[in-house]
């Protein structure tokens, strides 16, 4: 695999795009703020039962344990490849 993105790039992709903002406007992802905490729809398990970690961007579902970055959730949402995924985010990026 040819190594177009640094590492330095995925790092920022993981941290500079924020969690809730991957979910609700750039996946559309059905979510709602239940006692004052953002919840999405879990795209493994299609539970509630999540949240989210603006200090470590990160998602969570506490139904099947799985944490999400934004890569993680745009490859869970669209069953995307990582690289689809990155290439994905990186279209987003640009067009901000
Ligand atoms: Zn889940």
């Amino acid at each position: 695999m040819t190594q177009r993105y640094s590492k330095a790039v995925l790092r920022k992709l993981r941290n500079d795009i924020p969690i809730d903002r991957v979910i609700a406007d750039i996946l559309n992802q059905p979510n709602k703020v239940s006692e004052g905490y953002f919840r999405f729809l879990c795209p493994v398990c299609s539970e509630f039962t999540t949240a989210v970690n603006p200090k470590t961007n990160l998602a969570r579902c506490f139904s099947c344990r799985k944490n999400f970055n934004p890569i993680d959730m745009v490859m869970a949402v669209k069953t995307y490849s990582f690289r689809q995924a990155v290439d994905y985010l990186m279209g987003i990026i640009r067009a901000n």
